[in-house]
């Protein structure tokens, strides 16, 4: 088995999921590029400088997870870091229309994404000496700052999307009692210009990236069950 660091990030084809990639292989890790779509995967990977491999995986999609695990076992034996960073923004419907299937579409890819794809990669990441989950959440599943008048993130009103992150939170908080070796934090990436949003977000993915990578890094003994951005802590 390798020495260097193997990470496996999820929804990394684009975006920030791409740019986490890229980050954490200049670091000079083993950094598995996470796509539902292999020919998506592929190409980002070979865009990419470093130790870069393309991994299939559909977070909504059990067998897709699975056999992803498995071609991980196979060929690294082991994860080190798991960054859950596949999201989706779902359809805009007003509050009032909203049905119990426009919350299943949004939360089987944000919230039952990363459960099925952390409960798939944790007998890899327990073979590791440091383990680290990265859950890529939203300042818009914060309580605390969606419901602050003072915040932009206030005047934004869905059902769907912000709640699907705020479960996730939830996870995340439980995930890291459960697993007290393990360092399991939630990263708020801010609002950033990838496809999520129309590319109107008004920071670069490098920036929208900085948490991430921070998780990502984290000493062993270093936080757990915590949530920040860039900036720090942010209020669940
Ligand atoms: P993006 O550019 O739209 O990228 C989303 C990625 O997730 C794409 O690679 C997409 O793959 C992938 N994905 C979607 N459904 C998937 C599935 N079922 N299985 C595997 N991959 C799937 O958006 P982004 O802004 O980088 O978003 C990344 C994460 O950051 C999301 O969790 C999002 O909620 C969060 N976030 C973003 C912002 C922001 O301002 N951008 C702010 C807060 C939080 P395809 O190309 O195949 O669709």
């Amino acid at each position: 088995m390798t020495d260097t660091t193997i990470a496996l990030v999820t929804g990394a084809n684009k975006g920030l999921g791409r740019e986490t990639v890229r980050r954490l292989a200049a670091l000079g890790w083993t950094v598995l590029l996470g796509s539902r779509d292999a020919e998506r995967g592929a190409e980002a990977a070979a865009e990419l400088e470093g130790d870069v491999h393309a991994v299939t995986i559909d977070v909504r999609d059990d067998e897709s997870v699975a056999s992803a695990a498995k071609e991980i076992e196979q060929r690294w034996g082991r994860l080190d870091v798991l960054v859950n960073n596949a999201g989706i923004a779902g359809e805009r419907v007003p509050p009032v229309d909203v049905t119990a299937d426009h919350m299943r579409l949004v939360f089987e890819t944000n919230t039952f994404g990363p459960v099925r794809v952390t409960h798939a990669m944790l007998p890899l990441l327990e073979r590791s000496t440091a383990p680290r989950i990265v859950m890529v959440s939203s300042g818009l599943g914060s309580i605390g700052v969606t419901s602050d008048p003072t915040t932009f993130a206030s005047t934004i009103v869905s059902l769907t999307y912000p709640s699907s992150k705020t479960a996730l939170n939830m996870i995340t908080s439980q995930y890291a009692k459960a697993l007290p070796r393990f360092r399991v934090n939630v990263a708020d990436p801010g609002y950033t210009a990838t496809d999520l949003n129309g590319n109107s977000g008004t920071q670069t993915v490098t920036e929208g990236t900085d948490a991430i990578v921070a998780l990502a890094t984290v000493a062993p003994d270093g936080p757990t069950g915590t949530f920040v951005d860039r900036a720090g802590t942010v209020p669940w």
